[in-house]
C-alpha cells in the first residue's frame, strides 16, 4: 500500500483525506516524527503548500530513509473577499490578530454595510503540493465561489465558514452537513483533484 505524508496536525483535514484517498495509508506529520515550526512566508496558497510539503520531504530525505518512498502532501488555504481586494487570502488565519473568527466576521460584515449583493463575492480557496519520491513536485488549486453574508448563521465547520454564504444552497458552509461541506468544498476538490493527478502519473 502506498505511503502518504500529509504535511499537517490538524485532525479534522487527516479524517477528510483519509476518506478521500481511501486507498493509502495516511500518516500525519507528527507521527513521521517532523514537529518544526514551518514558516508560511509565500505570497500565494500553492508558494505556500510548496514550502509545507518540501519541508517535510527534506526531512525525510535527511532524517527518514524509511519514508524515501512516501508522497508528501501539504495544503494551503484561504478567503478571499472581492470588496477587500483578496484579502484576507494566504494572511487568513494571521490576519485576525487578538480577535475571535466571530468578531473579525463581525467587523468585515459592519465594514461591507454599504456593498450591494453583486459586489459581495467571495470564494475559499485551496492549494495542494505533492512531492513525489523522485524529487517531482505536483500542484493543485481549487476553490468554492460564495458571498459574504450580511449575519453570521450556521454552527458547524470552522473558521469563516459562519457568514460564507453560498447561493446555489441557500445558506452558508456553517449551516452545512461535514459531508455536505466537503462535497463542494475547495478542501475536498483539491483533494479530489491531486488525487486524480496522482492516479494519472501512475502514483497511486
Ligand atoms: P489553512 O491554511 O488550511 O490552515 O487555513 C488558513 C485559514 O483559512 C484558516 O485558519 C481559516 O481562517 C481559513 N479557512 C480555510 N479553510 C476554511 C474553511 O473551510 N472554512 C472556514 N475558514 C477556512
Amino acid at each position: 500500500m502506498k505511503t502518504i505524508v500529509f504535511a499537517t496536525g490538524n485532525k479534522d483535514k487527516m479524517k477528510e483525506i483519509r476518506e478521500i484517498l481511501s486507498g493509502a495509508e495516511i500518516l500525519p506529520m507528527n507521527e513521521i516524527g517532523f514537529d518544526e515550526e514551518i514558516e508560511e512566508n509565500g505570497t500565494s496558497f500553492r508558494d505556500n503548500a510548496l514550502i509545507k510539503a518540501s519541508a517535510v520531504a527534506d526531512f525525510i530525505a535527511r532524517h527518514k530513509p524509511e519514508y524515501a518512498e512516501a508522497i508528501v502532501l501539504a495544503d494551503d488555504s484561504g478567503l478571499e473577499i472581492d470588496a477587500m481586494d483578496g484579502m484576507p487570502g494566504v494572511h487568513s488565519h494571521r490576519w485576525l490578530g487578538e480577535r475571535t473568527y466571530e468578531q473579525a466576521m463581525q467587523d468585515i460584515i459592519r465594514d461591507m454595510d454599504d456593498v450591494p449583493e453583486e459586489k459581495r463575492g467571495a470564494r475559499f480557496v485551496c492549494a495542494i503540493a505533492a512531492c513525489l519520491p523522485d524529487g517531482e513536485k505536483l500542484t493543485v488549486q481549487e476553490c468554492v465561489e460564495g458571498r459574504v453574508a450580511r449575519e453570521i448563521r450556521g454552527k458547524e465547520g470552522f473558521g469563516y465558514d459562519p457568514f460564507f454564504f453560498v447561493p446555489e444552497y441557500g445558506c452558508t458552509t456553517a449551516e452545512m452537513t461535514r459531508e455536505q461541506k466537503n462535497a463542494i468544498s475547495h478542501r475536498g476538490k483539491a483533494l479530489r483533484a491531486m488525487r486524480d493527478k496522482l492516479m494519472q502519473e501512475g502514483q497511486l
